[in-house]
């Protein structure tokens, strides 16, 4: 097995070698980091069955961790950590049933090439794909559509290394409870090693983006989500401004209106420049979000593609963010409270976007999207040239209205939320920590965000 005591091809993670004590991990965003004891990574299942039994024996804790994408510290410990970047083939396509068997770590960058060979897609994805398999359905990566599920619904199999180095086959019609919990499992349950994935036939998709209001999109939700498969919007907070995107599968041949001028000299280092300076002066903020809106918002825009590269874009800004889920017909309340509050409180600055996605319900035990179609509303802070940017009112007065409207966090990102608050949340709560404690007694993949969720 291998210990890495150089810097992985995932500079952006793992960036400084630290002696034997092994290397510091950081997150994408950079606002969350680690310096695990040892660091491992494997090409295969004995060599994980190794590192487990070392840990059993020295009584340490192991995290796994995937892409490093996630934006809290659901993927950091100061135990043994291994990571899947190894173990990242394509292990099987089976054309007739349009399914694929991965690896675990497989970053889908990686995966979206190999479908396009064998004419196949995933239905729906998250907003980057230099995430893997694994840690897509670790913390229930999600997109928009009312007819589309969260990402781990897509999975129709995977395999699980236990703690005690038990290989588990898990389904629908095999070890079927520990399939119900474990698609999406944040990392608590063992190693995930292989991942079955449900496909679809390769398609493209028309991308139309358009401004509109917020009473506009509000008024008309139901019409805009029977309009769009993949329907969501962005609002400009300190405004009344929305940017409503609509994909939709085409035949139209790939096109553009990428400018690098707009997306990158306007969208990118001038915004940025000021966002930077409106962290001197805070009012500059409600005027950065309008002027932004009319400079790159107010245009009609097209672009059409295979669908991976409509679904995916490049996140160029490090940010913090939060991401709740809350019951998709309080998707106006909720969001007309978050307006209310923002002009109620002048002092509270929020960045823009305020991102509206929907997803259909499901029957995975800890999925923000347990039994109900839901509204995922996104909201941000940017980090100019690295700078923190003061948020702690605008998360709290976010993070009590969403719990209002009975809302359920993110896992990836970062939140205020303990055990007495998912218990509340979560029907089938009890259930996940049975499956839990029976799968790993000892709590060997806990670590610090895991404890305020479980203990
Ligand atoms: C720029 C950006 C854009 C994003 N866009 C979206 C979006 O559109 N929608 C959305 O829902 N989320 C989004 N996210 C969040 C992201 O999808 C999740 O954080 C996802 O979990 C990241 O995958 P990863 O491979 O980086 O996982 P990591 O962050 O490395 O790990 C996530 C969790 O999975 C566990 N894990 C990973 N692999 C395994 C394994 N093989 N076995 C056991 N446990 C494992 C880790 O321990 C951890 O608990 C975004 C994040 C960023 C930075």
């Amino acid at each position: 097995m291998t210990r890495m005591l150089a810097c992985s091809d995932l500079a952006c993670c793992l960036i400084q070698v630290h002696g034997h004590k092994g290397v510091q991990f950081q997150n994408w965003a950079k606002t969350y980091g680690c310096c695990p004891e040892m660091y491992y990574q494997p090409t295969s299942v004995e060599e994980i069955r190794e590192v487990l039994a070392l840990a059993r024996q020295q009584n340490k804790r192991v995290k796994v961790v995937g892409g490093g994408h996630s934006p809290s510290d659901i993927a950091c410990t100061d135990g043994f950590m291994i990571h899947m970047g190894k173990m990242n083939r394509v292990l099987k396509v089976d054309k007739e049933k349009k399914q694929v068997t991965v690896e675990a770590g497989i970053l889908l960058a990686d995966l979206h090439p190999q479908l396009d060979k064998h004419g196949l897609s995933l239905s729906n994805l998250g907003a980057v794909s230099d995430v893997t398999a694994g840690g897509v359905i670790g913390t229930g990566t999600h997109n928009t559509g009312v007819k589309h599920g969260i990402l781990p619904t897509q999975v129709v199999a995977l395999t699980l290394l236990t703690a005690d180095g038990v290989l588990l086959e898990c389904s629908k019609s095999s070890n079927a409870d520990v399939f119900q919990a474990a698609r999406v499992h944040l990392g608590c349950l063992g190693v995930i090693l292989t991942i079955t994935l449900q496909c679809v036939p390769q398609f493209h998709l028309l991308e139309t983006s358009f401004p509109s209001t917020l009473k506009e999109v509000l008024d008309n939700l139901d019409s805009h989500l029977k309009k769009s498969e993949y329907f969501r919007f962005l609002w400009f907070p300190h405004s009344e401004n929305v940017s409503i995107i609509y994909q939709d599968h085409t035949n139209k041949p790939p096109s553009s209106s990428a400018s690098w001028f707009w997306d990158y000299a306007i969208g990118f280092y001038l915004l940025e420049f000021l966002l930077w300076t409106s962290t001197f002066l805070p009012f500059l903020v409600s005027w950065i979000n309008r002027f932004f809106f009319w400079l790159l918002f107010t245009r009609k825009r097209e672009n059409s593609h295979v669908s991976h590269k409509i679904f995916t874009y490049e996140c160029r800004f490090k940010q913090h963010v939060q991401d709740w889920a809350i019951p998709r017909e309080k998707t106006k309340e909720a969001l007309l409270e978050l307006k209310n509050m923002l002009e109620a409180n002048p002092k509270v600055v929020a960045h823009y976007p305020v991102e509206v996605r929907f997803t259909r319900g499901d029957d995975i035990l800890l999925s923000p999207c347990f039994q109900r179609d839901s509204c995922y509303m996104n909201i941000i802070m940017y980090r100019p040239y690295g700078k923190d940017v003061p948020r702690l009112d605008y998360w709290l007065a976010y993070e009590t209205i969403m719990k209002k409207f009975g809302g359920r966090p993110h896992w990836a990102k970062a939140h205020n939320c303990t055990r007495k608050d998912f218990e509340k949340m979560y029907p089938a709560f009890p259930k996940f920590c049975a499956i839990r404690e029976r799968l790993d007694p000892t709590g060997m993949f806990l670590n610090t965000y895991l404890e305020k969720v479980f203990y």
